[in-house]
């Protein structure tokens, strides 16, 4: 069989690009190093724009009959200040297992053909071209499949994006180390997202009654998680407000995951015969919980693109949707909230996630927003 595309990696960027060329009538080869719907060390925050899109897809339903709970409100906490808002429609948590086999299994009803535990280490090219890839499967040795099109949905340390040396730009260090686990019997009223100076923390319920609470603090502080994870773990929540105290009162599902590769760069993602998506294209650090809302988003410009021949549009309109939550991410990754931050991170929550609704502060506190 020949292929019209060939992606490599299939979770969120992979699996979508695949679902929506195939809907296209291509004739898609997707492939996946690992096992199709394994983990991943990601927390899974679904921003509503990410859930919007799976609802035009016709995929929100099949989330949300698996068990995946969504979220309709969210309290933000900055240091004694606490205000609720609303989000301009619902987020959900849906565990990467769910959510990545979900998606290769709608790409495989559109007719895309997936093949896991594949590696791909080679982009072949003829005429300056990229024209096809070859690689190892773990069952039938050494391979090699030709397309027009080589797309390198393969995440942040993208092989792909390597090969075809895609030129890097706005690119800036890892500023902090990120660290979840699960709990059972924690229960949350709603999505909640802490910050002070020195951390930040979000709780949201996830699926099979979970709750996911997620920390991050600043790299410098990553040697000493190492050393002692559970202990610096829940010494970052005490420093916000009862959490840790709840956290220690639910019973752990799961262990503690970290990590501090969190680097933040935008990749050219297109050039003869390949284009990038997802994390591969443009990485951020995770505090701001946005890399499935776009690596969904990019599936859509990117499969727009390979139909239209337009490749310069999906480049520019992946940068200008991105850009400015780019330099909040960054911004907020410092982990140095300022007094004056203390007022505009509500305001920001407004004009990222969006409200219609504020209320007073807890333990006595009035909200930011209603002094
Ligand atoms: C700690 C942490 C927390 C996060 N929390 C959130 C969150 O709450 N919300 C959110 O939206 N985002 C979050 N993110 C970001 C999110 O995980 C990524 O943006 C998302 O996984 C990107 O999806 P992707 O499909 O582009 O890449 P990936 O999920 O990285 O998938 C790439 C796939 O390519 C495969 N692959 C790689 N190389 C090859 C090869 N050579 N051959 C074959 N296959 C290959 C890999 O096996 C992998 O399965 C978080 C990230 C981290 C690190």
């Amino acid at each position: 069989m020949t292929f019209d595309a060939i992606i490599v990696g299939a979770r969120v960027a992979g699996a979508a690009t695949a679902l929506l060329l195939a809907r296209q009538g291509l004739r898609v080869l997707l492939l996946e190093r690992s096992a199709i719907g394994s983990d991943t060390l990601s927390s899974h925050q679904l921003q509503p724009p990410g859930a919007a899109i799976l609802e035009r897809w016709g995929l929100l339903g099949e989330l949300v009959a698996a068990g995946t709970p969504a979220t309709t409100r969210l309290r933000l906490h900055h240091g004694r200040h606490v205000v609720d808002v609303r989000p301009p429609g619902p987020m959900f948590s849906p565990r990467r297992t769910l959510l990545d086999a979900m998606l290769v299994r709608a790409a495989a009803a559109a007719g895309a053909e997936v093949r896991e535990h594949v590696t791909v280490d080679e982009v072949l090219w003829s005429d300056d071209r990229v024209r096809g890839v070859a690689g190892r499967a773990r069952r039938g040795g050494a391979f090699e499949e030709r397309a027009p099109m080589v797309i390198g949905a393969d995440g942040k340390n993208s092989f792909v994006a390597r090969a075809v040396r895609a030129g890097v730009y706005r690119e800036r260090p890892a500023r902090a180390f990120a660290a979840y686990t699960y709990l059972d019997g924690m229960p949350v009223e709603a999505g909640e997202m802490h910050q002070r100076a020195g951390a930040a923390a979000a709780v949201f319920p996830t699926d099979e009654g979970l709750t996911m609470v997620y920390v991050s603090a600043p790299l410098d502080g990553f040697a000493a998680y190492r050393s002692d994870p559970e202990g610096v773990f829940l010494g970052l929540l005490d420093g916000f407000g009862d959490l840790g105290e709840r956290v220690r009162s639910g019973r752990r599902a799961e262990r503690l995951r970290a990590t501090s590769d969190q680097p933040n760069r935008f990749r050219v993602p297109y050039g003869p015969g390949w284009a990038l998506a997802g994390d591969a294209g443009v990485v951020m650090d995770s505090i701001t919980a946005q890399g499935m809302t776009n690596a969904l988003r990019d599936a859509e410009l990117l499969s727009r693109a390979v139909a239209g021949g337009d490749f310069a549009t999906y480049h520019s309109e992946r940068d200008r949707g991105l850009s400015r939550m780019y330099d909040l991410t960054l911004h907020l990754a410092r982990h140095r909230p300022g007094a004056a931050e203390r007022l505009l991170f509500p305001l920001l929550a407004r004009r990222f996630w969006g409200s219609d609704r504020r209320v007073g502060g807890r333990r006595g506190h009035r909200g930011a927003l209603a002094a």
